[in-house]
Order: C-alpha cells, then sequence, then structure tokens
C-alpha cells in the first residue's frame, strides 16, 4: 500500500511538472529540444502500454471465457455489459447536449475570432473530413459489424484501431476451448493463463516508470499545443473558454452524478476506494488520450484496488475500452451544437436526437486512441446539416479536451466492471492489497 501510495504521488508529479514545463518550454523556444530530448521517453512509455494491450486482452479474455461454466454466463454479462455501457452513454449525451442548449457557448464567440480560426485551422480541417469520408464514405448500415470479423488474426494484432477484432477473437477462442474435452484444452490454457501471468507483471514494470512517461508526455504535448495555437494558447482558450467549460463541466457532472449514483447506489463499493483505486488509470488516460493505451493500467487496477474479479474485469474491461465512450460522446454533442451555433445554424429536437442516436453509435466506433472523437464528429455533424469545415473552430483545444474525456472515458469503464461485478457476486470489497 505504501509504494503504491508512492507510485500515485510520482505520477502527480509527473504530471504537473510536465504540465509547467511544456508551457515554460513553449514561452521559451525548447520546442526542438523538448521533441529530440523528452518526447521520446513519453513515446517509448506509450508504444510499451500498447505493445501489451493485444496480449493483454487475448489472454485474459481467453482464459476469462475459457473458465466459465458455461456460454450461458457469458452471454449474461454480455447483455448486461452492453446494455449498460449505451445506458450511461445516453445519459452523458443528455447531459452534454442539457449543458450546450443552457449555456450557448457558440454566440460568445466573436465573428472576427470565428474568422481567424476558420483560417488558422481550414487545412487540418479539411484533411480530418477527407479522413473521416474515405473511412465511412462507402459503408453500408452493417459495415460496423462486418467490421468486428477479421479475415486475418495477425492484421487485427497488428494495429491498436482493430481492438473489438481482437476482442471478438478470444471470445471465439475462449468459446471453442470451454467446449473441447478438458485434457485437449489445457496445453492451450495453460499457455494462456502464462502469457496472462507475464503481461501482467509487464504492466507492473512500466507503471514503475509511469511518473517519467507521464511526465514525458505531457511536456510535449504541452509545448506543442501552446506553440502550435495562433496568438498562443491562452488567447485560444480565452476565445474559446466557453465551450470548454461547457465540455468540462459536462464531464465533471457526469463523473459526479451519474457514475457515483451508480456506485453509490447499485454497489457496495465507497467512492473513496473508487476514486482513490482508479486514480493510477486516470492519471495516465489524461497523459496518454488513449484508453486503449491505458487499458493494462485499467485491469490492473479494477483488478488489485477495487476488488473486481479477473473474470469480469477482462470481459468488461476491453469491451469498455473499445465501445463506451461517455466522454467522448458527450463533447461530441456539446461540440457539435457549438459549432452549429457559431455558425448561425439552429439545430432543432429533431436534429439533437439525431446527435443522440449518432454519438451512440460513433462512440462504439470510435477507436480507443488520440484525437479519433473528432473525426466521428465529422460524421455527426455531416449527417445534421453542419458543415464539417466547422471543426477548424475546436481544433486548437481539441487535444486538451481529449485528455479529459479520456479520463472520463475510462472512469465510466471502471464503474459498469464494479457495477457488473457486483450484480455477478464478484466484487471483492474486503480491504485491498493493492501492489
Ligand atoms: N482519445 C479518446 C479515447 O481513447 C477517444 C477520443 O475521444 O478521441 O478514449
Amino acid at each position: 500500500m505504501k509504494w503504491h501510495k508512492k507510485l500515485h504521488n510520482q505520477i502527480i508529479l509527473g504530471l504537473v511538472l510536465g504540465l509547467v514545463y511544456g508551457v515554460v518550454s513553449a514561452s521559451f523556444g525548447w520546442g526542438q529540444f523538448t521533441s529530440n530530448w523528452i518526447a521520446p521517453f513519453g513515446a517509448i512509455f506509450l508504444r510499451a502500454l500498447f505493445l501489451i494491450a493485444v496480449p493483454l486482452v487475448l489472454a485474459s479474455i481467453i482464459t476469462g471465457v475459457a473458465s466459465l461454466s458455461d456460454t450461458h454466463k457469458l452471454s449474461r454479462i454480455g447483455g448486461k455489459t452492453i446494455g449498460i455501457y449505451i445506458a450511461t452513454t445516453v445519459v452523458a449525451l443528455i447531459i452534454g447536449l442539457a449543458i450546450v442548449n443552457l449555456m450557448r457557448p457558440g454566440d460568445a464567440v466573436p465573428a472576427e475570432v470565428q474568422e481567424q480560426l476558420t483560417a488558422e485551422y481550414s487545412a487540418m480541417a479539411e484533411e480530418r473530413a477527407e479522413f473521416a469520408t474515405d473511412a465511412m464514405g462507402e459503408r453500408g448500415p452493417l459495415q460496423a459489424i462486418v467490421d468486428m470479423v477479421p479475415n486475418n488474426i495477425f492484421g487485427s494484432a497488428s494495429s491498436n484501431r482493430n481492438m473489438l477484432q481482437v476482442v471478438f477473437v478470444a471470445i471465439l477462442f475462449g468459446i471453442a476451448l470451454l467446449m473441447l474435452p478438458a485434457e485437449r484444452a489445457q496445453p492451450l490454457l495453460s499457455f494462456f493463463e502464462s502469457l496472462n501471468d507475464m503481461v501482467i507483471k509487464i504492466v507492473e514494470i512500466i507503471m514503475k516508470v509511469a511518473p517519467i512517461g507521464v511526465f514525458a508526455l505531457l511536456a510535449d504535448t504541452f509545448t506543442q499545443v501552446s506553440q502550435d495555437n495562433l496568438g498562443g494558447l491562452w488567447q485560444l482558450m480565452e476565445a474559446l473558454g466557453f465551450y470548454m467549460v461547457a465540455v468540462l463541466l459536462g464531464l465533471v457532472l457526469h463523473v459526479s452524478i451519474t457514475y457515483t449514483t451508480i456506485l453509490k447506489f447499485l454497489t457496495p463499493m465507497t467512492l473513496k476506494r473508487f476514486f482513490l483505486g482508479i486514480a493510477p488509470a486516470q492519471l495516465v488516460a489524461f497523459s496518454t488520450s488513449s484508453s486503449g493505451a491505458t487499458l493494462p493500467v485499467t485491469m490492473e487496477v479494477a483488478e488489485k484496488n477495487l476488488g473486481v474479479s479477473e473474470e469480469v474485469s477482462s470481459f468488461v474491461l476491453p469491451l469498455g475500452a473499445t465501445i463506451n465512450m461517455d466522454g467522448t460522446a458527450l463533447y461530441q454533442a456539446v461540440a457539435a451544437v457549438f459549432i452549429a451555433q457559431t455558425l448561425g445554424i439552429a439545430l432543432g429536437l429533431g436534429a439533437q436526437l439525431e446527435i443522440i442516436l449518432l454519438a451512440v453509435l460513433a462512440s462504439i466506433g470510435t477507436a480507443a486512441v488520440p484525437s479519433a472523437g473528432i473525426i466521428m464528429l465529422v460524421i455527426i455533424l455531416q449527417s445534421v446539416g453542419v458543415p464539417a469545415a466547422g471543426i477548424a473552430l475546436i481544433l486548437g483545444v481539441d487535444r486538451i479536451l481529449d485528455m479529459c474525456r479520456t479520463v472520463c472515458n475510462i472512469t465510466g469503464d471502471a464503474t459498469v466492471a464494479t457495477l457488473v461485478a457486483s450484480s455477478e457476486n464478484q466484487l471483492d470489497v474486503a480491504p485491498q492489497h493493492t501492489t
């Protein structure tokens, strides 16, 4: 426990120093030095997390599924998990839409700032819009389901954007092993159990260097964000302040109302233990902006600090990292309406209901990597008749909001894992022996 606390504090220190360094380095023009000598340590940390995400998901789901007594349990846990994930995303969207309609941040953007932002970010916005159209252009209504089934295991394992395919393969392998006679299944099962144990050890090793990784990632991100923006980050923040407040307020309300209500009334988990327990994962999510990269840490803290059984965490969390993105959905709702408000386009109730539907689907399809949310936002904007070029207005502050929405995304995953574990009697509420 002592060591654990020390690690928490070190990661927080890394985070704070990274933020401060980023701002100072941008003001003194240390960009080149930072990208040559500091950013690589962040990149190594991020790569290491991604490196173990695929083997971890494969090994933990296969062993989890194969250890079930029958497949009914799998469909029960699966159905419950997906249902709760969708419900929390809808609540997040309603909160986002309520805030953006009440605050109307789009009305606060002066015309000259709008012109300036459009001019500055239009090339970048076009690039993202093109990417989104290429990715989504020719898709039929069932393409998302088709995409879940890989035609090549190594192909899906080679990209962190295909985590849902890895989840699919792992469940299939697990079910097949479950159906084999025990002695035939045993060698492979022992292999995956051993792989699982090894990967968990690697997570522990990576967490030891997390403070340095977090520092380097934040130092580099903040140097870049501050340098890239016209007139500096602070002016930009001033211009888009209301929009940022709307997104952040939404995220805070969703975490502090929706998740705490679930935890307080539907599980025996105390809020203190929950939030202290998942703090390391939240810090990693904030610095990596990727729920996929954070997944190994989320699983580790859910099991060790929250007492969620491995059976539940190994299934619910990888699924959550890929299909449950409450923070992203909330941000998409706020951003879509904000852009419409700024451009003077009125979005009626119908259009806003359409945003809810599209954002739920988008959050399922959004890859758990940095900036994936804004690509899906393009699709939402196009569907409700707002020019996709409007994302130019928000691109400058997107990275910062990405960090925050990713924290909300993984907090949602951990909340649902706790709820599912509690409903399955698989939540160990005894005081934890943390790593
Ligand atoms: N970065 C987010 C995540 O990985 C996705 C997004 O909103 O861009 O959870």
